[in-house]
């Protein structure tokens, strides 16, 4: 049976945790349904910024034209604005798998003690 010093359930505000668990070198299990990251990486606040970030951009080339400067609306890339934010969590999703255990649900990690959980 595998042992670990820390489990934390969720890899969203979770990660706080497993960070300073892994700078105390304890050994840590992170269990996650996924997609790594929860809520803020994934859906929530990093690719809202992104989002937000390239319509302000939009804004000032807009309000640009009060100084002269004329940019046609054309020439936005709306699907690439996507793919940047889509291609966003990749590389921290890949940082969160290094130094720790990854299980994706809790049953398979400690069955016993769960089920016993679930029946009280
Ligand atoms: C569009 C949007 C924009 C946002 N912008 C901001 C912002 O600017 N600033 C801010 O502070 N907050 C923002 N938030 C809120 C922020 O994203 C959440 O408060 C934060 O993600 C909550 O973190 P959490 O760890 O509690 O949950 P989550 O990030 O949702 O993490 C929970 C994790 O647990 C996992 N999990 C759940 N159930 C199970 C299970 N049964 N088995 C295994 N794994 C499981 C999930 O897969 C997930 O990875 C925003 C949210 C949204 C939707």
């Amino acid at each position: 049976m595998k042992t670990y010093d820390v489990i934390v359930v969720g890899s969203g505000c979770g990660m706080i945790v497993v960070d300073e668990a892994l700078g105390h070198r304890l050994k840590v299990a992170l269990v996650d349904k996924g997609p790594l990251g929860g809520t803020c990486l994934n859906v929530g606040c990093i690719p809202s910024r992104m989002l937000i970030y390239a319509a302000d951009r939009v804004v000032d080339v807009q309000e640009a034209r009060k100084f002269g400067i004329k940019v046609k609306n054309e020439d936005i890339d709306f699907s690439c604005v996507m793919e940047r934010m889509r291609r966003a969590p990749w590389k921290s999703q890949n940082e969160i798998g290094k130094g720790i255990h990854i299980h994706p649900a809790l049953p398979e990690l400690i069955p016993a003690t769960l089920h016993r959980l679930k029946e009280v």
